[in-house]
């Protein structure tokens, strides 16, 4: 019975998946147009002229997958989300899977996990027996944040009164390399996804930065996103992205692109 149910499940993603190119011929490949926000390493990041990383590896390989032409349109983070109008496009850009977003977008199987971090100067915060910070050595800072992340919609609640961080104030900025170069003059402390986090410590020895998780927050899941109601799209993702996970391809890459490798998750 399972077995029938799987065999259903792959004929209808097949389908989906010719119907998805079957109807362009071969020299106008359809646009997939994928959406990111380089300043998110080692996810997307610049490199040369081109942006580059995890999720970019990962875009490559739908878009080879689908037959399609891939296009990186490299936007302020804010603005993913609401440029998912039309059925060819994602977004791809570690994006966190939340509650308040899936109201707006549909989202993929989670592909990788991550975990709040805060980049400080070396010396200014102290670890507890696990190396991570507490959340009440926050408390009262300013916290540089890359706006409209995770990072920042939590540092915001927490902030609030009985919260972790109670009395801190955020900052937001485009990104958390140029949130983290302000600390010490416009911010005290940046808060912002692990491996990013740990990718910003690694490549800036001159700024003596250092990266630890903050206890107490929960763990977070990355999706790809796509307009509403795209099932089409959604499916023949969720597809390609099952295959990378068994194929091993995304930690690969992970390790590829990190300063620090992949934990077994
Ligand atoms: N995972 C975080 C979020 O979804 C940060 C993503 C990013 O900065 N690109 O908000």
């Amino acid at each position: 019975m399972k077995k029938a149910l799987v065999l259903l499940l792959i004929l209808i993603i097949a389908v989906s998946l010719f119907m998805f190119t079957g109807c362009k011929n071969q020299d106008e490949k359809g646009k997939l147009y994928v959406y990111t926000e380089s300043g998110f390493p080692p996810f997307e990041y610049p490199s040369g002229n081109d942006i580059v990383g995890v999720d970019i590896e990962i875009a490559k390989t739908i878009a080879d997958r689908l037959g399609m032409e891939l296009v990186v349109k490299d936007v302020n983070f804010e603005a993913i989300l609401a440029a998912l109008t039309d059925d060819n496009a994602i977004g791809l850009a570690g994006l966190t899977i939340t509650p308040d977003r899936e109201e707006e977008v549909d989202f993929s199987i989670p592909y990788f996990e991550a975990v709040q971090y805060v980049v400080y100067k070396e010396g200014t915060l102290t670890l507890d027996e696990n190396s991570m910070v507490s959340g009440a050595q926050l408390k009262n800072k300013v916290i540089g944040t890359q706006s409209g992340t995770t990072g920042d919609i939590i540092a915001d609640e927490e902030s609030a009164e009985g919260g972790l961080f109670e009395g801190a104030t955020v900052k937001g900025y485009d990104n958390a390399l140029i949130a983290a170069q302000d600390i010490g003059n416009g911010c005290e402390v940046v808060v912002i996804d692990r491996h990013t986090a740990l990718q910003i410590e690694a490549n800036n020895p001159n700024l003596n930065l250092k990266a630890n998780q903050i206890a107490q927050l929960d763990s977070e899941s990355y999706g790809i996103a796509v307009k509403k109601a795209n099932k089409k799209l959604l499916y023949a993702i969720n597809w390609i992205l099952q295959e990378l996970i068994e194929e091993g391809k995304i930690v690969e890459w992970f390790n590829e692109h990190s300063v620090s490798p992949a934990e077994e998750e």
